[in-house]
């Protein structure tokens, strides 16, 4: 955001660069507070909206790009639909069926990035925690859960298994997942199915959207017993920022993560396609200072 240093006030001329978030609903997107903080913080002279989309995301991202707008967010549950709008789009997006950030590239229109991955896998970094050679646990089988077994086949986790309420959802995952990374040990079940996890502590990466506000006495799985197997339990919830499933985890030992820093990464990875930089550490963390203030915290 460019801010006029002598007035403090905001400065919007016209040459900002407009970028945006296209989703339904977007009321409560937190994408405005990461983006105009990191263009606060470089000087960028950028904007960033959002802007609600009921139907035809495929419309609306045209339209974006016939506007000038130099790069989008997509939220649910546009991520698969705004697809066809593309010229390009990034391999390990393809391979996730959904994009979360869109790059203009002027003359073509724009390409399509998954950034919900590599934000997942940047903020376990940044908690000191592995994927690669790890045995791990994926509660649910949705657009998230589908794209964290993606990321774990991909960085060489040496076994995942999903479970999910509905275990032939699960299943498919895994069956995709085999054919995409034959390599990976894939295994599929039901949410009791965690009674036959073999030996052994594991990474536990809670993908349903169980005990999100305002559902937070709940969580997806309540035996004490399921919590003893896991070493590590993340949880891509950030609202409330203590789960339930977190709470549960730290009672049996575990260490226990929510997902903010996960939405914070993967906006800084978007923010990084756009503007062609690296976000330093110290703008990373005033972006998050900035989130949990937003949040109340
Ligand atoms: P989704 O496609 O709607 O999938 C929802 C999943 O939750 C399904 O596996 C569903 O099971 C399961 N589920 C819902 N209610 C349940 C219940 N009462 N008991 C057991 N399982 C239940 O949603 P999604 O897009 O994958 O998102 C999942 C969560 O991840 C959401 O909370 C979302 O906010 C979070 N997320 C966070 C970030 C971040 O940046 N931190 C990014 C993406 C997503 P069935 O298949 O049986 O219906």
């Amino acid at each position: 955001m460019n801010m006029d240093e002598q007035s403090g006030r905001l400065s919007v001329n016209g040459h900002t660069r407009i970028f945006g978030l296209i989703g339904n609903p977007v009321g409560h997107t937190m994408s405005p507070v990461i983006h105009n903080t990191l263009a606060e913080y470089y000087g960028h002279n950028l904007i960033y909206g959002a802007f609600p989309v009921a139907e035809d995301p495929v419309k609306a991202v045209e339209g974006a790009y016939a506007l000038g707008i130099q790069g989008l967010n997509v939220t649910v549950p546009h991520k698969s639909a705004a697809i066809p709008a593309l010229f390009e789009i990034d391999d390990f997006a393809a391979k996730i069926g959904a994009v979360n950030t869109l790059v203009r590239v002027e003359g073509k229109g724009f390409k399509g990035y998954n950034t919900d991955m590599p934000g997942l896998y940047r903020a376990m970094e940044w908690e000191g925690i592995r994927i690669e050679g790890e045995r791990i646990v994926i509660l649910g089988a949705g657009g998230a859960a589908r794209a964290v077994a993606m990321m774990a086949a991909d960085k060489g986790a040496s076994q995942v298994f999903v479970l999910n309420r509905t275990p032939g959802k699960a299943q498919a995952i895994a069956d995709e997942i085999k054919r995409l990374y034959p390599n990976c040990p894939m295994t599929a079940g039901s949410l009791f199915d965690y009674q036959q996890l073999p030996e052994g502590k594991y990474l536990c990466i809670q993908a349903t959207s169980t005990g999100m506000s305002p559902h937070t006495d709940q969580a997806v799985i309540e035996d004490p017993a399921f919590y003893g197997r896991i070493h590590t339990a993340f949880d891509l919830v950030y609202n409330p920022y203590e789960t339930r499933f977190m709470g549960l985890a730290r009672q049996a030992g575990a260490r226990a993560y929510n997902g903010l820093n996960m939405l914070l990464y993967q906006g800084v990875i978007a923010y990084e396609l756009w503007n062609g930089i690296r976000v330093g550490t110290e703008a990373v963390d005033r972006v998050r200072r900035r989130l949990k203030e937003e949040m109340g915290l």
